[in-house]
């Protein structure tokens, strides 16, 4: 029985203008997308809302599957009914009463919002015909109204269409729908940061591919399948995502053999914005993404960043370049990228580190390094032996844990 009607709002898109359309009917789609494992769920889109008709078991499943979908600002479980104030309020008392048994006492408000215009009564008699009647009930029992700290807000809809009835509401994402903004490539390593990047860019509407330096041969697997679960976490908020995984051992050890170690670090990061641009164009990015902030460690310094994206003719996104580490911890255990990303497992830029790393490396002397290796054949041998992993693909297998 379909008795209960999601009320999903979205912010950043209704400010879109003639674009508005797009953004929405993006939105629509992945939200479909998201909810394709629950049956019998309708998805239709009312004036600015985006409405599912479910049962009341599968609207908590959905609201789970919703909150990994950027561009969705907050989803209720609400119930339609008739604009009547008495059955309002006898709902209304159903639910405060519930509260009411839980705290003893309880300060609520009732919130109406009403974009038919031709219902007979103003938001605020709506508020007042049916906060009445509940007081009129329940103040007895403990029941105040508070318009400004209330513990638990009714709220009324009154669209053209129907009038919906609720309680809660569950924080989104917010951001722009995947798929609204184009495709970009992210350098995804193991750490903390990377995953935390990949993400920014998916709240912007970008569909976000990863590519992976692997060193295997000195490392073992462990960190290529912390990257492949890092990976899947990330997919679950837009699916169709690719992870490239790159072979890089045998450019480290051309680095480590032929160049100066102290440039050792920034010539391994312009190998891999060189060969990132290759596959980001081949795949249609329309830019790379790195988990890089401003002097976080040695090789992101300005001169070395400069010195790192100028090998590439295309945009570097570097979404936390102003962000210090305790702000980037926070935001991965938020996406639960952060016990993953904490496993031990040395990522392929820690070997072979010079005991003195530049900080200011000299574009002259990097290229003059450059010269003393084959850097394009091996470049060429490494993207012919990349391997594509359809993240999407790995997800039918098995679920990853919530
Ligand atoms: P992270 O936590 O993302 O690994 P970090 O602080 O360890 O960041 P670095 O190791 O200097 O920083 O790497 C800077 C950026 O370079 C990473 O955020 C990532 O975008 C990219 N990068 C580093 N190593 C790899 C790798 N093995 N494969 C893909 N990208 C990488
Ligand atoms: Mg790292």
């Amino acid at each position: 029985m379909q008795n209960r009607t999601l009320l999903i709002r979205y912010d950043e898109i209704g400010l879109k203008g003639r674009n508005r359309r797009h953004f929405e009917n993006q939105l629509v789609r992945n939200i479909r997308n998201s909810l394709k494992r629950i049956k019998n769920i309708q998805i239709e889109k009312i004036h600015g809302r985006i409405l599912g008709r479910v049962n009341l078991v599968d609207a908590e499943n959905a609201i789970k599957c919703l909150s990994f979908v950027p561009g969705i600002s907050s989803v209720s479980i609400g119930i339609t009914m008739e604009p009547d104030f008495d059955e309002i309020a006898a709902l209304g008392i159903s639910l405060v009463r519930d509260k009411l048994k839980q705290n003893g006492q309880l300060k609520f408000c009732v919130r109406t919002r009403r974009s038919n215009k031709f219902f007979p009564s103003s938001s605020k008699e709506v508020d007042f015909e049916v906060g009445s009647r509940i007081m009129g009930e329940l103040s007895s029992e403990g029941l105040s109204v508070s318009l400004n700290h209330p513990e638990f807000t009714l709220e009324i809809e009154i669209g053209v269409q129907e009038t919906i009835v609720f309680d809660n509401r569950v924080a989104g994402l917010s951001g722009l729908p995947v798929g609204s903004s184009g495709q970009v490539l992210s350098l995804l390593s193991g750490g903390i940061d990377s995953p935390v990047s990949t993400f920014k860019l998916m709240t912007r509407g970008c569909r976000v591919h990863s590519i992976f330096f692997d060193n295997r041969t000195f490392l073992g697997r462990g960190g290529y399948d912390k990257v492949v679960r890092l990976a899947r976490t990330l997919n679950r908020f837009q699916g169709r995502g690719k992870l490239y995984v790159i072979p890089f051992q045998d450019i480290q050890v051309a680095i480590r053999d032929f160049c100066s170690d102290s440039n050792r670090v920034v010539l391994y990061r312009r190998m891999m914005y060189r060969i990132s641009h290759a596959i980001a164009e081949l795949k249609k990015c329309d830019g790379l993404v790195t988990g890089e902030s401003v002097g976080q460690v040695a090789s992101q310094t300005l001169k070395n960043l400069a010195a790192v994206s100028c090998v590439v003719p295309m945009s570097v996104f570097r979404p936390l370049i102003g962000m210090n580490k305790h702000e980037i911890i926070l935001n991965a255990k938020k996406i639960g990228t952060y016990e993953i990303s904490i496993e031990e497992q040395p990522d392929c830029c820690s070997i072979f580190m010079p005991s003195h790393p530049t900080t200011r490396s000299k574009i002259k002397y990097l290229e003059l390094d450059e010269k003393r290796y084959p850097w394009e054949k091996l470049m060429v041998e490494a993207l012919g032996m990349v391997e594509t992993i359809n993240l999407d693909d790995l997800d039918d297998l098995d679920d990853l844990d919530d």
